[in-house]
């Protein structure tokens, strides 16, 4: 049976027609019990989408596809025909960017230009990378005392693959393909705050020519949808970003199913330091991105800036003026700057966090109120004088607001920024190499930038320590969490 369409309208009345049902053996079908969830546009609260909604039933269904593909033909497919799949992938993603980002502004709230600039670029290059290591995937050889060793890197089967709603189609490329590329298969669920990229996604995944089951793509709610597969029997892995709280119940679920693999992509509370030899124009424009892109919807959203004593006042005074300039609005729009937050549960726990700081002693530096515009707009919002025992330094707000801490000497700076349960990106600014490498080398964070923000490439491993998870997406790194090791032994017999 197959499902019904809905219809977007972008700008300048482009119209999106997407199917609206589950996609399961490159079919798109209703939910078996006829369940939906509705999508709402942030920028007005409106409806924009009615959707199939998966529950357990459905996913036993795609996770029985997906398994029969990996059976079949897929799991003897080599790699340069995987290779030449992803690449046609990458090519109708790239040829549809103008579609993709006018869903992530309308589903999501992201502005068209940074969905398609940034998101849509990031996942159309993570394909074409990890396209290119689908014939790569090569173990080790060693001698033993009776013969020799060799290494497999072999796929690991079925893998479920949970993603959240702040940047969808590109967190969902970083793992979509290498899960494929070393030729395993997929059952993906999308966030219920965003369901309808994936809709466009699977179009494009049978356009591609993938086989059957290969790829299977469900919208549904986590705590049903998503429990499912966490704790199927059959799913052999688990790749997960989303929250803390959610992350551990992937575990435990995997702890209480079959002990899948897990890899965990979780929150941030990401540190930039600007010392006072830092390029003052450089640091405030990357503190200013770090923290306002997508309003700080982002697990390395740059929340705790450190600034050195003899620049502060400069730093606190351009970064009060850059802030306050962003133009909200419609994020389809070309002069917006501002989007909107995704929900009004988001912008209520926002504004939460900006009543905590100032109770907790924090001084508002500017900003803190809501937008009056119609959807969920908060103005961005900055604190100084804020310590690290504070709501507002120790927990991931996921919004605009930063704190601004005066530090003095790099040895406090250091202690400062680690003191955190997190550990997933921070950024130093100074013109001293050896600091930039001193300081990098001691925080406790999966990546560290110098003189930037952000600045993820596909070949370079993305990932936390601490509570911000274990596991790296991108990079050769990556594939270690998608494929398992097997050793074979070759012993050597006297003649
Ligand atoms: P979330 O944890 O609420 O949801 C993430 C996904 O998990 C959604 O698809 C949701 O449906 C699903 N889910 C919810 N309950 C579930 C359950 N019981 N079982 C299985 N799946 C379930 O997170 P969110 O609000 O969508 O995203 C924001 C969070 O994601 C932030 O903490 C952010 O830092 C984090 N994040 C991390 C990274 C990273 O790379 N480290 C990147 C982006 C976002």
């Amino acid at each position: 049976m197959s499902s019904s369409t809905t219809t977007l309208i972008g700008i300048a009345g482009r119209q999106i027609e997407l199917p609206t049902g589950l996609f399961i053996n490159n079919e798109f079908v209703p939910s078996t019990s006829g369940n939906t969830l509705e999508t709402l546009n942030p920028s007005n609260g409106k409806l924009l989408a009615t959707v199939s909604a998966a529950e357990e039933d459905d996913i036993n269904i795609a996770v029985r596809a997906a398994e029969a593909a990996y059976k079949g033909s897929w799991g003897s497919l080599p790699g340069t025909a995987r290779r030449t799949l992803l690449l046609k992938l990458a090519d109708l993603i790239e040829r549809d960017a103008d579609d993709f980002a006018t869903i992530e502004a309308l589903d999501a709230g992201i502005l068209f230009g940074d969905s398609k600039n940034i998101n849509i670029a990031s996942a159309v290059e993570a394909l074409r990378y990890f396209a290119g290591w689908a014939d790569k995937i090569d173990g080790r050889s060693t001698q033993i005392p009776n013969g020799m060793a060799y290494t497999r890197r072999e796929p690991i089967g079925v893998c479920g693959v949970i993603v959240p709603w702040n940047a969808p189609l590109m967190i969902t490329s970083w793992k979509l393909a290498p899960c494929l590329a070393v030729g395993n298969v997929i059952v993906l669920k999308t966030a219920e705050l965003t369901p309808l990229y994936g809709l466009k996604l699977a179009q494009l995944v049978k356009e591609a020519g993938f086989p059957p089951g290969v790829i299977n793509i469900l919208t549904g709610y986590g705590a049903k949808a998503g429990q499912a597969l966490a704790e199927h029997m059959d799913v052999r892995k688990l790749a997960f970003t989303g929250s803390g709280p959610v992350g551990r119940g992937i575990l435990i679920a995997s702890a209480k199913s079959n002990l899948k693999k897990v890899t965990l992509e979780l929150g941030g509370k990401g540190a930039s330091i600007i010392f006072d030899d830092a390029d003052l124009q450089n640091a405030v424009l990357w503190a200013i991105i770090g923290i306002t892109t997508h309003n700080g919807q982002l697990c390395a959203a740059g929340s705790r800036l450190y600034i050195q004593e003899g620049i502060y006042d400069r730093f606190v005074e351009a970064f009060r003026k850059s802030s306050i300039a962003a133009v909200a609005g419609d994020p389809l729009h070309g002069q917006t700057t501002k989007g909107p937050l995704i929900s009004s549960t988001q912008k209520n726990t926002v504004l939460k966090y900006i009543q905590n700081g100032l109770s907790e002693g924090a001084k508002l530096l500017h900003g803190g109120k809501e937008i009056a515009l119609e959807g969920h707009y908060i103005e961005n919002t900055a604190f100084v004088e804020a310590v690290e025992n504070m709501s507002i330094m120790k927990e991931e707000i996921f919004g605009p607001v930063a704190s601004l801490v005066k530090f003095k000497t790099e040895e406090e700076a250091i202690r400062r920024a680690n003191d955190s349960v997190y550990g997933l990106s921070s950024a130093i600014f100074t013109s001293d190499i050896s600091r930039a490498q001193r300081v990098s080398n001691s925080l406790e964070s999966g990546q560290v930038t110098i003189n930037s923000w952000g600045n993820i490439n596909s070949n370079t491993p993305f990932g936390g320590v601490k509570q911000s998870g274990f596991g790296r997406d991108l990079g050769e790194e990556s594939l270690d969490g998608w494929t398992n090791l097997k050793s074979v032994k070759i012993s050597v017999l006297a003649e």
